[in-house]
């Protein structure tokens, strides 16, 4: 049973010649237990649409179900208290006068639930996000991550059927990152989907079942982290998810197996390849670890390092391809390698994906 159902979702704010077509006809089903990220660039609709599913927003063409019930459609409007939908924020959106425990409680309240009953819930879901302990404070005298956890607490006390989150983590630094993901991972359940909002890649691809690219309002590509960032459908999709490096190539041999013989220069290789016969130039997508650092006298890429940035424990490297291609490579290089502005370095390739074909040349 599908728990969340988008079918061909349109919204438009505005009216009339000043009308802004921001959802241009999404679909999305979603099994119970999914937790599915929305990906994508700064205006792109995720917001709009993450609101149209919790009812913040009206929509103007297709339907929303959620479990089954028909929650969103032209003309018809369920109210966001009457969706059953948990919801998390930027900016946690507390009640400043309430205590972390009031905080928590509000949703039990508001469903009817008498506090008696309702306590052993709220503790529960405090308990669930380390804090237990810091139920009589008030908002004032937490720290952002913990104020953020505390609207995790509110966002599932009442076990919703849904949980939304739109950008919950932009807001604190990197550190409390990571721990505010391992509590978003911890409150999975079989029977709630989580649907996340993100412009972040790192956070869609470490904490999705299956990411949604969206660009301008429709979806570019809906797939598991792991295809998104090996087997991208569109040159959009390449350069949004793990910086990969588009260079032309031509066939220099048969496909076997899914792996195609392929050449850039006089360097060939094997790429995977899905396209069932791309005409050439092929395009390749190299992601920026899919590079061996190699002796001069070996076959492979000669590139010039242009940018070197540390990165604790690798360097990220902007390069350029030596030839007359001249191709830009955004590259990750072990710690080992000791990259210098200038150095000329030869690199095999350990990994490539052949672009399927651009239909309608796009
Ligand atoms: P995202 O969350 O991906 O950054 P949004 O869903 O917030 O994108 O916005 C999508 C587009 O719709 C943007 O171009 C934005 O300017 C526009 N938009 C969002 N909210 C409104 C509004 N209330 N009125 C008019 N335009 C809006
Ligand atoms: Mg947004």
């Amino acid at each position: 049973m599908a728990r969340i159902k988008l079918q061909d979702v349109h919204k438009h704010y505005g009216r009339g010649a000043a009308a802004f077509h921001a959802l241009r006809g999404v679909s999305l089903e979603m099994p119970s237990g999914e937790f599915v990220a929305l990906l994508g660039p700064s205006g792109s609709g995720k917001t709009t649409l993450l609101r149209a599913v919790a009812g913040l927003e009206t929509i103007d063409g297709g339907r929303i179900e959620l479990a089954d019930e028909l929650v969103a459609a032209p003309g018809r409007h369920v109210l966001p208290e009457r969706r059953n939908v948990g919801v998390v924020f930027q900016g946690h959106a507390l009640w400043p006068h309430m205590t972390v425990f009031e905080n928590v409680l509000f949703p039990l309240r508001e469903s009817g639930l008498n506090e008696a009953r309702a306590r052993p819930r709220v503790m529960e879901a405090l308990a669930q996000v380390d804090l237990h302990q810091l139920a009589q404070r008030t908002p004032g005298e937490l720290s952002g991550g913990q104020k953020q956890r505390v609207a995790l607490a509110r966002a599932m006390v009442a076990h919703p059927r849904v949980i939304l989150f739109d950008e919950p983590l932009a807001s604190l630094d990197v550190a409390l990152r990571r721990d505010m993901m391992r509590h978003i991972d911890q409150l999975r359940r079989p029977d709630s989907s989580m649907m996340y909002v993100t412009h972040n890649q790192e956070e869609a691809l470490a904490l999705a079942d299956r990411v949604v690219l969206l660009f301008d309002g429709r979806i570019e590509q809906i797939d598991t982290p792991v295809r998104l960032c090996r087997e991208p459908q569109t040159e959009r999709v390449a350069r949004f998810v793990g910086s990969g490096n588009l260079l032309p190539a031509r066939r220099v041999g048969a496909v076997r197996a899914g792996l195609a013989q392929v050449a850039v220069g006089d360097y060939a290789f094997e790429a995977r390849d899905a396209s069932i016969g791309s005409k050439e130039p092929l395009q390749l997508c190299l992601g920026p670890a899919a590079f061996a650092l190699v002796g001069p006298e070996v076959p492979g890429l000669t590139v010039r390092v242009e940018h070197v940035f540390f990165q604790g424990n690798a360097y990220a490297v902007d390069a350029v391809l030596q030839g007359a291609l001249a191709a830009p490579l955004s590259l990750v290089l072990p710690f080992e390698a000791q990259p210098r502005r200038g150095d000329t370095l030869r690199l095999q390739v350990r990994d490539a994906w052949v672009m399927p074909e651009l239909i309608g040349g796009a």
